[in-house]
């Protein structure tokens, strides 16, 4: 499977936001972002003037960055959005939320959506009582995420939860009982439930080219 390869935090330098992709390094001063906060590279301070394209395609090569997609990964779950009732943008970041990496990252069940993706596939989640190993697996409205049971002994998972509430929040469209490391999906996630700024039209004029 293809993967980036580069460093991680020269996308946040790249994008020009923390992105948190690697969990306590993040919150120390020990994050790159923190300490140079320009684009890396030789031209990385330079300002130039920007293109309207670019500005599309940074906002897309930012989301999908954030949510750890390749290419085709990304325009796949576009196309799922487009297709779908309701706005594109907005459907695309729902979307995007109800990614199983991305739920057990915000309920605290891993330190960053890397790690999750990595935990998913080493199978240490249940939906609804079955294994689910897919990192793109959606969830929906009801259902029943829970650490395999095996694992709950696991030191890292009360710390994580625990650093998740402090740090960025559980959203409120699931709703948590961290003494059993579960959580169900209470509603499906509206725009307004993501933390991150994106700006998702630019997403969706960049596609409509
Ligand atoms: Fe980004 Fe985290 Fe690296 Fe900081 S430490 S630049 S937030 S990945």
């Amino acid at each position: 499977m293809a993967r980036y390869t580069e460093s991680v935090c020269k996308i946040c330098r790249r994008e020009g936001m923390k992105l948190f992709f690697k969990a306590e390094r993040c919150y120390t001063d020990k994050c790159a972002f923190d300490r140079r906060s320009y684009a890396p590279g030789q031209h990385g301070q330079a300002r130039g003037k920007v293109s309207e394209y670019a500005l599309q395609l940074r906002e897309k090569q930012k989301v999908k960055r954030t949510y750890g997609l390749m290419e085709g990964q990304f325009r796949n779950t576009f196309a799922d959005a487009d297709r779908a009732r309701g706005i594109t943008g907005e459907n695309l970041i729902s979307m995007l939320e109800r990614r199983l990496d991305n739920v057990v990252y915000r309920l605290g069940f891993a330190g960053s959506r890397s790690e999750a993706r990595m935990m998913v596939t080493h199978g240490y989640y249940r939906v609804n009582g079955r294994k689910v190993d897919i990192p793109s697996f959606r969830v929906k409205q009801n259902d029943i995420i829970e650490v395999a049971e095996k694992r709950k002994k696991e030191a890292r998972l009360a710390d994580n939860i625990k650093s998740a509430e402090s740090r960025h929040g559980i959203p409120e469209w699931l709703s948590l009982d961290k003494d059993n490391f579960k959580a169900t999906v209470a509603r499906l996630p509206r725009r307004d439930d993501t933390t991150l700024p994106m700006h998702e039209q630019l997403i969706v004029e960049l596609y409509s080219k």
